[in-house]
């Protein structure tokens, strides 16, 4: 057989596996919004079923041996190019699946399956004590699990410093090591530290009061809306429907999916979850339709994915030129609550800080503290220096040391996130990559692109958005996420811009 031969055939059978995976996302979508309750059965058997044929594709030997055949032609010469982008992608994921023995993928599957419902149990009864045998096995099938893809990692990673951890992280951070993040994270941290013990000692005071007027539900659907199309979303190509756990799900090409949960009472809860979830839309609608199927149309990692977000959440939603343009539509169309508010005002209000025990609620400020603490906890937890019977105590004190604050209870505390239950360790630091990233990025968007603020403040969001498309959506897998900021940006991995971004913010909002 011909590289060519061997490569395309590498391409059909890439191309197969994400229609599998395009029908198992739209079963998940639908089984989240629309499906009704007696559908849970056959819905399971739907999903196991195309898992396991998802499986069987991945780690099929024949798999094995194409890649071999292309791995040793000159196809692969340039680097960038089409086939050793996605040369690089196949062997990343078959090297990981094969490593693991059938045995093990069989029984984390089925703990976590189970860990998962005795969390959500355990979660409503507050009590860590029924969720914890649970976590302890899945805890050592995982370490099974980073043993086996320790084995592969220099694949990913070449200089990486093989613990279990760096091993896990791959899945969700290709590239990323725990050595860079410790550095990135312990720089980022004093400085997280420093702005919080000044805002907490800021004379001037916000409040988040105005958005828990009243808010009518039918009025946040179209507001939702109009703000995501004004930013780019294109709802040929996707839809909002409303679930309990907002999620983004791309079905495939010409169709990305956004879901959002609103509340009467609080206006932030839908509308900043929309555009974190239009976020991780944009990104997928940005992606060249023509590489579908191949790491070199898909996103780059999960840290890339939440840095988009991120930056439409945050980085232009809560930003003043924003507000200044939506924010006379909100009034109107929120007459009742906010005819007696400006726009500044509420702009302050949706940039309240306020430390708390909650991850997904946390604003801005304090967000990344929730994160730095648990990539110290998760570590601990997989290296055995804390074991699983001690968590809720070293969380609480965690939250005392970083945040001030200390859980009522253990759904509150250690129970609050479903990550550990299904197995996800080394999942979290990408969320605060997320946040690097972001601010990264629209540092160097101001910088290239003129009068960014302005812009926004007029409503146009459309050369921003080529911005990211030409430098980072087109790329799909072509770099490292890492490296595709750095080309994005023209500079390393940094948190300065994440600290000067937040000082800035906050500085005028508090006066410190
Ligand atoms: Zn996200």
């Amino acid at each position: 057989m011909t590289p060519q031969a061997a490569y395309d055939e590498l391409v059909r059978r890439s191309r197969e596996r994400s229609l599998l995976v395009s029908c198992i996302e739209l079963l998940g979508w639908d089984e989240l919004t629309y499906m009704p309750r007696g559908g849970v059965e056959n819905r399971s058997r739907q999903m196991a079923y195309l898992a396991g044929l998802y499986h069987d594709a991945v780690t099929d030997p024949r798999q094995g041996e194409l890649l071999s055949i292309v791995a040793a032609s000159s196809l692969v010469d340039d680097p960038t190019g089409p086939a050793a982008v996605n040369l690089r992608g196949w062997r990343r994921v078959y090297e990981r699946m094969s490593c693991q023995p059938k045995s093990l993928v069989e029984e984390l599957a089925r703990a976590t399956t189970t860990a998962q419902q005795v969390w959500t149990t355990a979660r409503q009864n507050e009590s860590f004590a029924e969720f914890r045998p649970w976590l302890e096995q899945v805890l050592a099938l995982v370490r099974q699990q980073g043993e086996c893809l320790r084995s592969v990692g220099r694949i990913v990673n070449p200089s990486y410093a093989d613990s279990i951890y760096d091993a896990l992280m791959q899945d969700y951070e290709p590239g990323a090591s725990v050595p860079q993040l410790e550095k990135l994270f312990s720089a980022l941290r004093p400085e997280l530290a420093r702005l919080l013990d000044a805002i907490r000692g800021a004379k001037r005071r916000t409040s988040g009061a105005i958005l828990r007027r009243d808010y009518p539900l039918d009025r946040q659907k179209i507001f939702g809306e109009t703000v995501s199309a004004a930013l780019g979303f294109d709802f040929d190509c996707g839809r909002l429907d409303t679930t309990t756990h907002p999620f983004f799900s791309p079905i495939g090409p010409g169709d990305s999916r956004v879901t959002t949960r609103y509340n009467q009472n609080d206006f932030g809860e839908a509308f900043f979850g929309l555009l974190h979830e239009v976020g991780h839309g944009l990104y997928e609608q940005g992606l060249e339709a023509e590489h579908y199927g191949t790491p070199l149309g898909e996103s780059s990692s999960l840290g890339v994915h939440e840095a988009l977000a991120r930056l439409w959440e945050n980085g232009v939603g809560r930003s003043l030129p924003f507000w200044r343009h939506f924010f006379p539509q909100a009034r109107e169309l929120f007459h009742q609550a906010l005819h007696d508010v400006e726009a500044e005002e509420f702009y302050a209000a949706v940039n309240h800080v306020r430390p708390g025990v909650n991850r997904v609620r946390a604003d801005e400020a304090t967000y990344d503290l929730h994160i730095l603490l648990r990539f110290e906890l998760e570590r601990a937890l997989l290296s055995g220096d804390l074991a699983p019977t001690d968590l809720p105590g070293a969380w609480n004190e965690k939250y005392r040391d970083y945040l001030g604050v200390t859980p009522a209870n253990d759904a509150e505390g250690c129970l609050q996130d479903g990550h550990w239950s299904a197995g996800q360790f080394g999942y979290f630091p990408t969320y605060t990559l997320g946040n690097i990233y972001a601010a990264q990025l629209l540092a160097s968007a101001r910088a290239t692109l003129g009068d960014l603020s302005g812009q926004f403040a007029c409503g146009q969001f459309a050369t921003f958005n080529d911005w990211l498309r030409e430098r980072l959506y087109r790329h799909g897998q072509r770099y490292p996420a890492a490296k595709l900021i750095e080309n994005a940006t023209g500079q390393p991995l940094d948190h300065r811009p994440l600290v000067e971004a937040l000082r800035i913010k906050y500085g005028e909002l508090y006066g410190i």
